[in-house]
């Protein structure tokens, strides 16, 4: 529910509705516009029931409404209508369109330091690269932990790139925050609500994934988990579903795009690599992704690609990672953003 404050409202009369929404059980979250202040009544359904004709009864309440979507905080219903994180000295979901691009797994030192130089030179602003691998079998490549943590945080202090990395498990969460700029939940774990509910109560934003199956509500419904928990800092990304077709290894939902970005103040990146599943497919996905509106491309680029622990088929060289760098700088202009 939120509560749509009287223009005439006094300091006095916000503190006393805070303090009984607080007393309802519910959390209060307060967006002042230019013309009103409004204050989002976040907590179970029972509680907000019970409240609400209360509510609208304090002094200084105009009226009070209810939301009208399952998700609170990743709406816009609360009066956002847009969130622009600032993390090191990059912003997301400003006009710049954010580059993340590096290997799927971290593989070696050398290797990341090489790939993160050649992705810097080319525009990238954050270096992404798993330390913990989500695999489909149990007898592939796993990842090197802690040990790919520590490439990463070097491979920063040598370039300056930011470092997003996954956390599969709630145990490893501490671990990877100590390491990551970024934290990344992956598609399998969308829908994994305890990973979510931790990583709603740590300090990092958190790239959010979209289930391989999932509804944008569902997606929508995890960065709440994450949201209600207290982290706000929550990017969603879309990198494509399953569907019938199998000459792409998922299928891009483009559209995913302007939906979300109708619904939620949330930032919305676009991973074309593990939509495409093939490398020449990435470039133009990655313009179309641009143009359609994303806040950032999360692109996985490998010298050999064919020498890749994971995901080699559609990692890109550097120079084809550089040509669509520059092809998407002229699309970004033509629609009123930066790369
Ligand atoms: C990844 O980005 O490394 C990854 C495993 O992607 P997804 O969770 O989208 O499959
Ligand atoms: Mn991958």
């Amino acid at each position: 529910m939120i509560l749509v404050l009287k223009k005439s409202v006094t300091k006095e009369e916000i503190n006393y509705i805070i303090s009984k929404i607080e007393q309802a059980g519910l959390k209060p979250h307060i967006s002042e516009g230019a013309d009103v202040t409004i204050i989002g009544c976040i907590g179970h359904e029972d509680a907000v029931k019970a409240f609400f004709g209360e509510a609208e009864a304090l002094a200084g309440v105009d009226k009070a409404i209810r939301i009208s979507k399952p998700y609170k905080l990743a709406s816009k219903e609360l009066g956002k209508e847009r969130s622009i994180f600032k993390i090191g000295d990059i912003e997301i979901g400003g006009d710049d369109i954010a580059v993340i691009a590096g290997p799927c797994a971290v593989e070696n030192l050398e290797n990341l330091t090489e790939i993160a130089e050649n992705i810097k030179k080319s525009g990238a602003k954050v270096l992404r690269g798993g330390a913990f691998k989500p695999r489909t079998s149990p007898y592939t490549f796993q990842g090197l932990g802690e040990e790919g943590l520590k490439y990463l945080s070097e491979a920063r202090k040598k370039t300056g790139l930011l470092v997003a990395t996954e956390v599969m498990d709630p145990r490893d969460l501490d671990l990877v925050c100590s390491y990551a700029d970024i934290i990344q939940v992956g598609a399998r774990n969308m829908q994994n609500f305890r990973l979510l509910q931790d990583v709603g109560k740590v300090n990092k934003p958190v790239i959010l994934k979209r289930g391989l199956c999932s509804t944008i509500q569902e997606f929508l419904m995890s960065a709440e988990y994450i949201m209600s928990n207290g982290n706000e800092q929550v990017i969603l990304c879309e990198r494509g579903i399953r569907t019938y077709e199998t000459s792409t290894r998922n299928t891009l939902d483009l559209s995913a795009v302007p939906v979300l970005k109708r619904l939620s103040h949330l930032p919305v990146i676009v991973d074309p690599s593990h939509a495409a599943g093939v490398w020449y497919y990435v470039e133009p996905l990655s313009l179309a992704a641009v143009a359609v509106g994303a806040d950032g491309l999360m692109i996985e680029v490998h010298p050999v690609p064919e020498k890749a622990f994971s995901d080699g088929a559609q990692s890109l060289k550097y120079g084809t990672f550089d040509d669509l760098i520059n092809k998407a700088k002229a699309v970004a202009k033509a629609v009123g953003r930066n790369i």
